[in-house]
């Protein structure tokens, strides 16, 4: 059986290790528009001049030159003949597989606000060639507007601060806080303080309304409105991480069923409407972080390669963050609904936050030391209860959900 997959990163590279695994004597082809195999949550150490293309690279093997991979780079699929599940790159039909693989991740969106869609010095980030734009900008820059305050773009102006100190970067958000989807209001601040500490300006609730332009296809500034009525920010370079969308462009018009949001209406077993064409990663549009994307690739291999396997991780995303040394980690909500019990403790060096729904918890917040984050994860993943322990939600560990049997033995008693 030959399996084709289009895209070469995270939940495509599992996806071939996978399938690998399950059925060494099928073949594979990769069709990817990278040239290069890296980790996109790398990209900020590239920009900071860490480490270079080959030094992002997060296969640590020669699995790509299995004799049973074929790996067709550099080249972009913009079409897909869904009957005879054949990849096209223009009128080229460039690979075919009895089954597919669409693990094309997503693109930055870009607002269509002023010239951000058209200047020469407005870039998004997230491919490795955003970054290399990125790089060559910033060397002449000397004042650089972000637009975004999540974890892209604050890659982005941390890679910038450790590559060229000195530059004048602002962050302009819309939201009220920085990373707000990955950690709440106070963690964030930590991070916000360290920024600034750094001569990062910040502007949050903050929406950018236009830009100005020199008339040479530049941006000269960034215009905003916050409470206190429009503001502009002078740059020379910006920055665009509002965020992403699945990278499904290619397949429109191919037949596929869209769910209503516009993304791929797929099974629990990441088969698309057309049968025996998967999905996985950030194109699956399930969620946007690496650990699912890995785990979707090797689930739908799983199902390309004939054993059923229900997608069902969807609960428990984990998200971690770290600059200046400071790390977090949260898992499943980082905001309580109504009726939620919230445990916060909190000293100079650590934040710890706990949201317990019914008894259960539902997510938890670690900033500062973030050991023992697994076994938040299980109890969040698996739903499982702890008011009825009688003790601190702070003190529970594995050592609660274990009994002994009759015969001495151990036994899970959750
Ligand atoms: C700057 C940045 C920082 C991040 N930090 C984190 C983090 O700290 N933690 C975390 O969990 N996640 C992070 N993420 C998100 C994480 O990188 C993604 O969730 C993950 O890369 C998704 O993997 P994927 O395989 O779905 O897609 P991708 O890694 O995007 O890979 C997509 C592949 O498809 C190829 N492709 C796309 N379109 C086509 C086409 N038409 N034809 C052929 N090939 C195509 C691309 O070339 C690429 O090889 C970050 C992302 C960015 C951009």
């Amino acid at each position: 059986m030959k399996h084709l997959i289009i895209g070469a990163g995270a939940a495509a590279i599992s996806a071939i290790r996978t399938i690998l695994k399950e059925k060494p004597g099928d073949s594979i082809v990769i069709v990817s528009q990278d040239e290069e195999v890296y980790s996109r949550c790398m990209l900020h150490k590239f920009i900071s001049g860490e480490r270079d293309a080959g030094g992002i690279n997060f296969i640590n093997d020669d699995i790509l030159n299995s004799p049973q991979i074929q790996w067709i780079k550099g080249k972009t699929i913009t079409r897909l003949d869904t009957a005879a599940k054949t990849a096209y790159a223009g009128e080229e039909a460039v690979a075919s597989g009895d089954t597919v693989l669409i693990a094309t991740g997503a693109n930055s969106v870009t607002p269509p606000i002023g010239e951000l869609r058209t200047a020469k010095n407005a870039f998004g980030l997230r491919h490795l060639s955003d970054a290399r734009a990125i790089v060559e900008c910033a060397k002449g820059a000397k004042k650089i507007a972000v637009i975004g305050a999540g974890l892209v773009g604050l890659d982005a102006v941390y890679g910038i601060l450790e590559s060229s100190p000195g530059k004048e970067i602002t962050v302009i958000e819309m939201a009220p806080a920085a990373l707000a989807i990955n950690l709440d209001a106070h963690a964030a601040e930590a991070y916000q303080r360290l920024f600034e500490k750094n001569g990062v300006k910040f502007h949050l609730a903050s929406k950018v309304v236009n830009t100005q332009g020199d008339g040479k296809g530049n941006i000269t500034a960034v215009d905003f409105e916050d409470a206190g009525g429009k503001k502009s920010v002078p740059c020379d370079m910006v920055i665009m991480a509002v965020g992403v969308r699945p990278a499904i462009a290619f397949l429109d018009g191919c037949g596929f069923e869209l769910t209503e949001r516009k993304g791929l209406k797929m099974s629990d077993y990441l088969e698309t409407s057309i049968p025996g064409i998967y999905a996985a990663g950030d194109a699956a549009g399930l969620s946007g972080i690496w650990p699912n994307a890995q785990k979707q690739g090797e689930m739908a291999a799983y199902n390309m390669t004939g054993t059923k396997w229900a997608y069902d991780d969807k609960f428990a995303i984990k998200n971690t963050v770290n600059f200046f040394g400071l790390l977090s980690l949260s898992v499943g909500a980082i905001n309580p609904q109504e009726g939620d019990e919230v445990l916060v403790r909190e000293d100079r060096n650590n934040y710890r936050k706990l949201i317990l729904r019914q008894g259960v918890p539902v997510g938890v917040i670690l900033q500062g030391e973030i050991g023992g984050s697994g076994f938040w994860l299980h109890l969040i993943k698996n739903r499982i209860p702890i008011d009825k322990l009688g003790k601190s939600p702070w003190k529970v560990s594995y050592a609660d959900f274990y009994g002994t049997e009759d015969t001495g033995e151990y036994k899970y008693v959750v």
